[in-house]
């Protein structure tokens, strides 16, 4: 058979699949084409012509154990003997269940999905169930998945977004309904003032704020400090359910999620991709009093065929067990230390308009924009130069490190606790030959 090239199946997958991609974003525009691969294995993955690139894409956060990791795999063949059993309850689940609530703080009671955008659409009805009301606070540049509650304003143009301090809601997506925008808030993240205004104004009819605690999505946003304790207290105050949206920070620097990294505990929880080390498992998770909305204990639905499927559940267990031993953070933090600041030295030496900011294991790099200057908020993200970071990110996959583009928004990057120090100091030199052709 002649070796497949990435035009070759391009074309081929055009005749077959709308617009050649299983997911939008996979049309890398970058690359002008989709990143063909034929495998990963631990920190690396391979494109269909034989090349091999460090990966720090890691499946958009999905491979947070790496490609190919044993313990899954075998998590995953146990599955498999076990008859492939979904549908049905086993001990696993339970177990799993316990394993979330010993790890992260806002865990009480727990039920299981497939996706993250299924998480975020249990968790909204779950919080307007408790709450009786129906409106939703989100921020600006926060992404929560695509269900027509959560796709609005994670990307809006700033000639359709309104006002920086009064967000009209964007909706990213054909199909919606128009009504829902009158269930949707939007706000800017990081202003204190705008939220306890419009908190005071309209605690009767918000029934959840939900946002990213660490917003990867918009280029590793950090709140200020003291926002989410303000944000905390606003919302326990005015009978607001308080959401954090951990699919994409689940994991990523503490055991317990960014909310055992910030401090803060809110009343629902999202999670994701790490959970179960790239198997599509998604958990909602919480206070007690909130969870017990669910059927059967309450009255708001939550069900679905593939719910807690086991070969997700096995995967699940063997993945927390991997992130709980210790030792494992001092892994992620030492081989972060050195990706981190061997960019920073390149960006310097090279006198490059790189900003960097990142979180355990994963970060972002803002092209066109002030090293020394922390973006926090989406609108400040728009002043990254589209263009710089394509041409980064093509001289990237060319010098051997794989990048995904997101589109030109701002990207989040990320490792794997399989990556090494020897494999950051390939992809630095990768990313030093990618930078030069931007100088
Ligand atoms: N929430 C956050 C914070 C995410 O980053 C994502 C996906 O990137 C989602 C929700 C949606 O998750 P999924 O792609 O599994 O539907």
């Amino acid at each position: 058979m002649a070796a497949q090239t990435k035009q070759g199946l391009f074309h081929e997958s055009s005749k077959y699949l709308v617009g050649g991609v299983s997911a939008s974003t996979r049309l890398n525009k970058a690359l002008q084409e989709p990143f063909f691969m034929s495998h990963g294995d631990g920190s690396k993955v391979y494109d269909v012509e034989g090349r091999e690139y460090v990966d720090l894409c890691t499946s958009h956060g999905a491979s947070f154990l790496g490609h190919n990791n044993p313990r899954i795999k075998e998590a995953v063949a146990r599955a498999l003997d076990m008859g492939i059993i979904c549908s049905g309850e086993t001990e696993y689940q339970t177990q799993l269940a316990k394993k979330i609530c010993e790890m992260v703080p806002s865990a009480e009671l727990v039920r299981f999905a497939s996706s993250g955008t299924e998480a975020t659409m249990y968790a909204i009805r779950t919080a307007r169930s408790y709450t009786g009301k129906e409106k939703i606070v989100k921020f600006e540049g926060h992404f929560h998945g695509i269900h027509d509650y959560a796709t609005w304003s994670f990307a809006p143009p700033l000639d359709k977004a309104g006002p920086e301090e009064q967000p009209i809601p964007f909706v990213q997506t054909s199909g919606v309904p128009d009504a829902i925008k009158n269930l949707v808030i939007p706000l800017p993240f990081n202003n204190l003032d705008v939220l306890e205004k419009t908190i005071k104004a309209r605690k009767d009819e918000i029934a959840a704020v939900i946002l990213e605690p660490i917003c990867y999505n918009c280029g590793c946003l950090k709140p200020r400090p003291g926002y989410l304790e303000a944000l905390r207290e606003l919302t326990r105050d005015n009978d607001i359910v308080l959401i954090f949206d951990e699919v994409l920070s689940g994991f990523r620097m503490a055991p317990g999620c960014a909310q055992e990294y910030l401090g803060i505990t809110p009343d629902l929880t999202t999670l994701a991709k790490a959970v179960a080390g790239g198997v599509p498992l998604s958990v909602f998770c919480g206070k007690r009093e909130i969870m017990e909305q669910v059927r059967p204990a309450g009255p708001a639905e939550h069900s679905g065929t593939y719910n807690a499927h086991l070969i997700a559940i096995m995967a699940g267990i063997a993945a927390l067990d991997q992130i709980s031993a210790p030792g494992f953070y001092d892994h992620i933090y030492e081989v972060g230390n050195h990706l981190y600041d061997g960019i920073e030295e390149i960006v310097g030496r090279l006198g490059l308009p790189v900003r960097l900011q990142h979180l355990g294991a994963r970060f972002s790099m803002f092209f066109g924009m002030d090293p020394n200057v922390e973006v926090i908020n989406y609108r400040q993200s728009l002043g990254h130069d589209v263009n710089l970071m394509l041409n980064f990110l093509r001289a990237a996959v060319e010098n051997g490190v794989y990048f995904h583009d997101y589109g030109g928004r701002p990207a989040h990057h990320g490792f794997s606790s399989a990556h090494t120090i020897a494999d950051m100091d390939r992809a630095l030199e990768g990313i030093d030959a990618a930078m030069q052709t931007l100088v």
